[in-house]
């Protein structure tokens, strides 16, 4: 069971670093690294290459460091270690594992024979995708939460470029956005194999733009490159678009970018962390394309979704959690699903290493669980809405009725139902209120978060703060 679980938080580590480090260097040195186990403190391992520890610990320690930190969820130490049992088989290996990879890499092709640059008939050629395997339609739990989301992209992968142009996917962090972005590109790579999918994150597109003005003789050519790179796509996916903000220039390519493809019918799918018009100095020319399509919403999931990813997860990877961790991990980690994931990553690797029983006490330990709850108090909970709305928490708590107060009220009900799970009439004592007007102002945010969008972004930065 160790081993599965380690494999399983290895392979997303490498779906990270796969973005972060130069495409030589990860098929080197890091895709032959052999993962032997993590505890509270360090992440181990194995390389049957020599030279392997003291090149990543010099050169790419931050970025293995940070990539595990994402997955597992906290600081480790990362320990690369020489094995000289493995540089024996280590030749063996590498042959056999290319070999596995080039077998899967036929069966993919055969369905995408013409997508020329997606076939995917070597390691690196898998990589130039640049999608991650786990981000498909297929893993991805639906919920009331993205359901709309969901949908919009469904209806984009079957018909890219005829439906919802561009699609706009907007949500806080670590709720799925990347994940069914990157599912259009699967989808379509996988069933459209003409069409030619390209994904970035805003950030890449930014420094594609400032290489290809950089000064020099090579501009003209750079910035021909730049643009051919960009427009001869039938399907662009942005990233981040939020990330543009304040970059004049690149804000004018996409401007340009947007306008070559959408006039020739071909897709854009855009994610963010907001709403266009919340992107501080966008212009508003872009705003209003940006808005033309289809804008979808993801928000915070409900208990019964954020517990059917952890099903889903304890599937896939193989390992048996009992049904009461899965909803107390659901519970404490209400509004990330990114850290919901961590955290069952976390608790399921150590319960293994360290063979203890996966039991409430022994989780809460793993996962540091009193520390965490401190600041989803009632009381926490309305300093931070309160002072968001700019008035006291006393005011928020008293009986005024001033249309900013109450919304105030409510929706520091809502939130501290959401984030802390706690029965209504408990919560009703604290705000010293009937319990139906708690259950009416909670029932009363979540449907008003459904259509208003200033409301749900109100919400999402709060509980953001909250989280923090
Ligand atoms: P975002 O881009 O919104 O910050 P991601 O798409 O990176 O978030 O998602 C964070 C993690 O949560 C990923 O591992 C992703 O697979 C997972 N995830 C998010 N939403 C879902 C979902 N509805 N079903 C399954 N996994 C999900
Ligand atoms: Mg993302």
């Amino acid at each position: 069971m160790s081993q599965e679980n380690i494999a399983e938080v290895w392979n997303e580590v490498l779906s990270i670093l796969e973005n972060s480090i130069s495409e030589s260097t990860f098929k080197t040195w890091i895709v032959p690294l052999e993962p032997q186990y993590f505890d509270e403190n360090n992440f181990v391992l194995h390389t049957g290459q020599a030279l392997a520890p003291s090149i990543l610990r010099k050169n790419h320690y931050s970025e293995i460091s940070a990539a595990v930190k994402q997955v597992v969820g906290s600081e480790l130490e990362i320990k690369i270690i020489f094995d000289e049992e493995l540089a024996k088989t280590f030749s063996k290996k590498a042959a056999k594992r290319a070999a596995q990879l080039e077998k899967e890499a036929a069966d993919t092709s055969e369905q995408t024979s013409n997508g020329m640059k997606y076939q995917y008939d070597s390691l690196t050629q898998m990589q130039s995708s640049n999608l991650n395997l786990k981000y498909k339609f297929e893993n991805f739990v639906v919920g009331s939460n993205n359901k709309l989301a969901y949908v919009a992209a469904q209806a984009v992968a079957q018909k890219p470029g005829l439906k919802y142009n561009p699609l706009y996917i907007y949500g806080g962090p670590g709720l799925g956005k990347t994940h069914l972005m990157q599912a259009i590109g699967h989808y379509i790579i996988k069933n459209k194999p003409g069409l030619k999918v390209l994904f970035i994150t805003a950030e890449e597109f930014v420094n594609d733009v400032v290489n290809a003005l950089a000064r020099g003789d090579e501009k003209t050519k750079k910035m021909n490159k730049f643009r051919k790179k960009y427009r001869e796509v039938d399907v662009l996916l942005i990233d981040d678009i939020q990330l543009i903000a304040g970059k004049t220039r690149t804000e004018e390519e996409v401007f340009n970018t947007f306008n070559t493809l959408h006039g020739s019918g071909k897709q854009i799918v855009i994610t963010s962390d907001r709403t266009p018009k919340e992107i501080p100095s966008l212009s508003d020319r872009l705003v209003s394309r940006f808005e033309w399509g289809l804008m979808a919403d993801i928000q915070v999931p409900d208990i019964e979704t954020r517990m059917a990813i952890l099903q889903n997860l304890a599937r896939d990877t193989n390992v048996d959690v009992p049904n009461n961790i899965i909803e107390f991990l659901a519970t404490v980690y209400s509004n990330n699903i990114r850290e919901l994931e961590g955290s069952f990553n976390r608790v399921t690797a150590y319960a293994s290493i360290n063979d203890v029983p996966l039991t409430i006490d022994n989780v809460k330990k793993i996962i540091n669980y009193s520390e965490k709850k401190k600041s989803f108090t009632f009381d926490g909970i309305v300093d931070e809405v309160a002072s968001y709305y700019n008035i006291s928490p006393k005011e928020l708590k008293g009986t005024g009725r001033s249309a900013k107060v109450a919304e105030a009220r409510q929706v520091a009900i809502y939130l501290c139902r959401d984030l802390t799970q706690q029965s209504f009439p408990d919560i009703g004592k604290f705000f010293e209120k009937k319990h139906t007007t708690i259950l009416y102002s909670y029932d009363k945010i979540k449907e008003e978060l459904k259509i208003n969008n200033a409301l749900a972004s109100s919400v999402s930065t709060i509980s953001r703060k909250i989280n923090s």
